[in-house]
């Protein structure tokens, strides 16, 4: 007989999610001028620049919507709804984190 932990969110994922919106944050200034080097040493086209830094802000993009509107494993809605830390209770269901 084991027990079940119930949560609503999914919380191993969160955390990771986290970390993923934390690095993409942390290393964006060191990967761009990563690139900008190689781009010199390389004497590669001035569009590649320009398309790491685009995608890779569209990437921040992305994860911190999907940080900002994490699911309810309950109801499926985003738990913190306009709450801009994440609160105890879902703000639609309001099952507990
Ligand atoms: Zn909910």
């Amino acid at each position: 007989m084991g027990i079940v932990h119930e949560h609503s969110i999914d919380w191993n994922s969160y955390k990771r999610h986290r970390i993923l919106l934390l690095c993409l944050l942390v290393f964006f200034i060191p990967l761009t001028r990563l690139v900008g080097y190689l781009e010199g040493r390389l004497n590669l086209p001035s569009a590649v620049m320009a398309l790491f830094v685009v995608g890779w802000i569209l990437f921040i993009f992305w994860a911190g919507g999907r940080f900002a509107l994490w699911p309810c494993k309950n109801c499926g809605k985003s738990f913190r709804g306009m709450s801009p830390l994440l609160p105890e209770h879902c703000a639609h269901c309001g099952s507990l984190r």
